[in-house]
């Protein structure tokens, strides 16, 4: 029986070692949480997500004025808030341990170091064990970037992993970082009551995402954030007793401010420095990541490395999807990794999603590209539920009318990608997605609406196609 010992237990760790588990083999699966679930069910993906949950909620009842229902102010009780964030992600991470049980994965909490590259030692509250397998997957995934002079050690300053833990809702914030998970926590904080401001490097939110899709969540954000400050750095920060003195420069010159609290959100970094990697063959790149080929196998023969500790997107469904790679491999089958698309979701109020293409690739790599772009407002569900904010766009390769890209802002964007992710991983055409009949009426008429645009025949909108 093949033996693999998997270390980390991420979506790409437990997803490796339960689909090794299914295909027969012995399965060590090491981690220090109590149960599998990694960054992303403990610290991120999830928790966050209850959190949005929560921030839409109290957006709807606000709005709701709108439509002649009217709630009093919300009271909110931090520490039940915490409660129930806290109880969504037991009941996952109590699941996936119970179905590693089920599987008869052993599950050892605690440290992995390489001993050789068949043979761990594994630390654990109790003691210490070693394991001698066939296989290693390391799936170490990441951690906060910590750049000097931003990691001052007070509770004030935030990383994504202690403002989940929502310590108190603060009167300012400042969020040092317009990504994802900047904008994503940012949110939660703005929809509690806190002011909160946002400080970017570059000239734009969500770089690497096309600018239309972040045109109509960046009004969104101007409305309620207190301050979106683009093209500032921070200069420097220090956490007195009460609050968080920062220098700013930006487009107006030095300026001085002080928040409440400062949530450091400026990008992950890879974690590839497990213990003993050293005494092996394992490379790891300029950038941090373990080198793999298309099977996720190292320099190592005997170890493979998957996730965010294997290189970009750090995204859980990208980690999920090579750990099936990495175990088909082991396995001995010829599978390789080399998914047509990614899909990248934001799951801000409006939410931003993209698969494939962008708009702004096409025009860095020379591709040609027609864009066919469906506005929300002559969407009926998008007018019934009151969100126009919104629009989706497809990129169609001119020649062969294939489905190259699929971009969406809008509410709920992230559940309708999946359809533009089918699209260009069947090969679709525009006419598949035209002639694919939508259920009415629905959010995801405006796939099939944009493919109509293509041909200048959209029901809803009169664009003729240009000769
Ligand atoms: P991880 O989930 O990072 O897990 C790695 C595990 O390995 C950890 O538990 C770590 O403790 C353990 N480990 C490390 N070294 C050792 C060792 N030597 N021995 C034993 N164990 C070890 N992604 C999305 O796709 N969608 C989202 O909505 C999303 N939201 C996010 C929100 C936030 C706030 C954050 C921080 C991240 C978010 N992500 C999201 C990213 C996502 O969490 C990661 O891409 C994903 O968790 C990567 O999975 P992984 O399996 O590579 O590793």
């Amino acid at each position: 029986m093949t033996r693999v010992a998997v270390v980390g237990a991420g979506p790409g760790g437990y997803a490796a070692a339960f689909y090794a588990a299914d295909l027969g083999m012995q399965v060590t699966l090491i981690d220090p949480e109590k149960n599998p679930g990694g960054v992303c069910l403990y610290r991120g993906c999830i928790p966050s997500k209850a959190l949005l949950h929560v921030a839409k909620v109290l957006d709807e009842a606000s709005h709701a004025r709108e439509w002649g229902i009217e709630f009093g102010a919300p009271k909110i009780d931090v520490d039940r808030l915490r409660a129930y964030k806290n109880k969504v992600v037991e009941k996952l991470t109590g699941g996936t341990g119970q179905v590693a049980k089920l599987r008869k994965v052993n599950y050892v909490q605690g440290w992995a170091s390489i001993v050789t590259p068949t043979r761990l030692h594994i630390r654990t509250a109790g003691g210490e064990e070693f394991v001698d397998v066939d296989y290693i997957v390391l799936a170490t995934g990441s951690e906060p970037t910590r750049i000097p002079g931003f990691s001052i050690n007070s509770p004030r300053v935030l990383d994504s992993t202690s403002a989940l833990d929502l310590p108190e809702i603060p009167g300012t914030m400042l969020v040092i970082g317009g990504g994802y998970i900047g904008l994503e926590l940012g949110s939660v904080y703005a929809a509690l009551g806190t002011k909160v401001s946002v400080v970017e490097m570059t000239d734009g939110l969500l770089p690497g995402a096309d600018r239309d899709l972040v045109r109509i969540l960046a009004k969104r954000v101007e409305e309620t954030f207190d301050k979106v400050m683009l093209s500032t750095r921070v200069l420097s920060m220090k956490a007195s007793g009460t609050s968080v003195p920062v220098s700013l420069e930006g487009p107006d010159g030095p300026a001085e401010a002080s928040y409440d609290y400062v949530l450091v959100a400026i990008g992950r970094r890879p974690n590839a420095r497990v213990p003993g990697l050293d005494k092996t063959a394992v490379q790891v790149t300029d950038r941090g990541f373990i080198q793999t080929d298309f099977q996720r196998r190292s320099e190592e023969p005997t170890i493979f490395a998957i996730g965010d500790v294997a290189g970009e997107p750090m995204l859980a469904h990208k980690a999920s999807h090579e750990a099936r790679v990495a175990v088909e491999a082991i396995e001995g089958h010829k599978s390789v990794f080399e998914p047509a698309a990614i899909p990248a979701v934001v799951f801000t109020d409006p939410e931003i999603a993209w698969a494939g293409l962008t708009e702004a690739d096409a025009e860095k790599q020379g591709i040609k590209v027609d864009v066919a772009k469906f506005p929300w407002p002559a969407s009926g569900r998008a007018i019934a539920i009151d969100r126009v904010d919104g629009m989706t766009k497809l990129l169609i390769d001119p020649e062969t009318e294939r489905i190259l890209g699929v971009g969406i802002v809008g509410s709920g964007a992230g559940e309708l990608i999946a359809e533009g992710m089918l699209a260009i991983e069947m090969g679709a055409t525009a006419s598949d997605v035209k002639l694919t009949i939508h259920a009415h009426p629905t959010l995801s008429e405006t796939v099939m609406e944009s493919a109509e645009m293509f041909f200048g025949q959209a029901t809803h909108v009169y664009k003729p196609k240009r000769k």
